[in-house]
């Protein structure tokens, strides 16, 4: 049976309650409901087709409505769904692992979970208990960590705990355990702070000050690496992620790498850390780890970490956390098929050209007076729209001038997504040169729109 768009619009607008969504305003709208996709395209109800520009909240791979990935899906549903790994193994998750592990050479061992937010919180769980395990009374205070501005690390409490986006978690506050922020080198907001190798040498050296002040407290030291994405891609300049690899090695606290964004392709490397050569305690993967099919993370560590849980059972050192569909098994043989398909299709060098190619055509957006910077670390793009490229000001959020844009891209075929002033475009990594030069033109044509009506 198919039901109308009249009907699904009442039914979702009746029942559906959106994330990160104000319900009153989007009541007052159409909504978007998607019914199929195919390669880097989105099929709404009604029949319209419009580019992924968002990869479906920065997930999909290979493009919607894959053989090789559905051909993966349907073995596996046809021998099992789902069991437990509390207690037992399970065929698909023995070979994800061992499969992530020989791609990370250094780390050892995968805990699975399910969305970004639960690797964050099991990573921070892992270093804390990590340093009880070790020594309870040495490390009696290793209880705080360390994270930068504007951090987002996902909406569990945990993860709020180590997030520095006021607007999202202010109200949270009385909830959460301490942390203790440092500066993140955002080039274009600091004026008055030199250039890129003054700005990354200052916030390097805040985060020294932190650590000299207060190592013995600091657990760990979480970070996106090379791009804050929810920030409004962020893109930290070179040097950045490995002086804080640098500074955690010399005050002896653990590296947390946050991939979950940045991984399995999406700047450019497989994995971000390997552009400067980082090798970090912890690593949080999630969002493309299925190439947009299915919730998966994971948590991966080292050996070292690893053993400092291991004892006897009466030594309380096990590491007491899982959830319900830990390691199912449908997520992780498309996970794996996923990685197979990237190796296969040469999927990570093709992002790195159609990376090239795409800043190129993103300068002629430059010319539109409410563009005031561009940031891009390969198919990770933010836009940032301002009132006046001089002053930098941004509009008052009232405007709503980003979600008017994107309403307009909609409307051209194009789906994006704003955060706060900044336009995202973080396309199906699959996308072809000619689909992104059309997407960026659709992007031209709905900020010049907007540029002309706020005049
Ligand atoms: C999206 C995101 C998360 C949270 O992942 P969910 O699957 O939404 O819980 C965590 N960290 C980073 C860097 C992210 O971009």
């Amino acid at each position: 049976m198919k039901y109308s768009y009249e009907q699904l619009e009442q039914w979702d607008k009746a029942y559906v309650w959106h994330p990160f969504t104000q319900m009153k305003t989007y009541v007052q709208e159409r909504p978007l409901i998607i019914e199929r996709g195919q390669g880097s395209y989105l099929f709404d109800v009604n029949g319209n087709k419009y580019l992924d520009g968002y990869a479906s909240l920065w997930v999909n791979v290979h493009g919607h409505n894959d053989p090789e990935l559905n051909e993966a899906l349907h073995m596996q549903i046809e021998t099992i769904a789902h069991s437990t790994l509390l207690g037992s193994a399970n065929v698909p998750s023995i070979l994800l692992a061992k499969k992530l592990i020989e791609l990370w050479p250094g780390l050892s061992k995968v805990f699975y979970s399910d969305t970004g937010a639960a690797a964050v919180e099991i990573a921070l769980k892992m270093a804390y208990q990590y340093w009880k395990n070790i020594d309870p009374v040495k490390y009696a205070a290793k209880n705080k960590f360390v994270s930068l501005k504007e951090a987002y690390h996902g909406d569990t409490v945990g993860a709020v705990s180590v997030g520095g986006m006021d607007l999202f978690h202010r109200i949270f506050k009385p909830l959460l355990f301490e942390r203790i922020e440092v500066p993140s080198p955002y080039v274009y907001r600091m004026d008055g702070y030199g250039d890129e190798v003054e700005i990354v040498r200052y916030c390097l050296q805040q985060l020294e000050d932190v650590l000299e002040r207060e190592h013995e407290q600091i657990a760990g030291v979480i970070v996106e690496p090379l791009v804050q994405g929810a920030a409004g891609i962020i893109t930290h300049p070179k040097g950045f992620l490995k002086g804080i690899e640098t500074l955690c090695r010399k005050y002896g606290v653990l590296l947390i790498c946050d991939e979950v964004a940045v991984g399995f392709g999406r700047t450019g490397t497989l994995f971000a850390c390997e552009q400067e050569d980082v090798h970090p305690d912890i690593v949080c993967l999630g969002k493309g780890i299925t190439g947009g099919y299915l919730p998966l993370a994971a948590t991966l560590t080292t050996e070292d970490v690893y053993a400092a849980f291991l004892g006897d059972v009466d030594e309380d050192k096990t590491f007491y956390h899982g959830h319900t569909y830990t390691g199912n098994q449908l997520s992780c043989s498309v996970a794996l098929k996923n990685i197979e398909l990237i190796e296969k299709r040469n999927l990570v060098e093709n992002v790195r050209k159609k990376a090239e190619k795409l800043a190129k055509k993103l300068e002629m957006l430059y010319e539109i007076p409410i563009v005031g910077d561009i940031r891009q670390k390969g198919l990770m793009t933010g836009i940032e729209i301002v009132q006046d490229q001089n002053t930098k000001q941004i509009f008052p959020r009232s405007e709503m001038i980003e979600h008017r844009i994107i309403l307009e891209a909609r409307k051209r075929g194009l789906i994006i997504r704003p955060l706060g002033p900044v336009l995202t475009f973080i396309p199906v990594l699959a996308m072809t040169e000619e689909q992104m030069e059309t997407a960026v033109n659709i992007l031209f044509d709905s900020i010049a729109e907007m540029a002309k009506a706020v005049r």
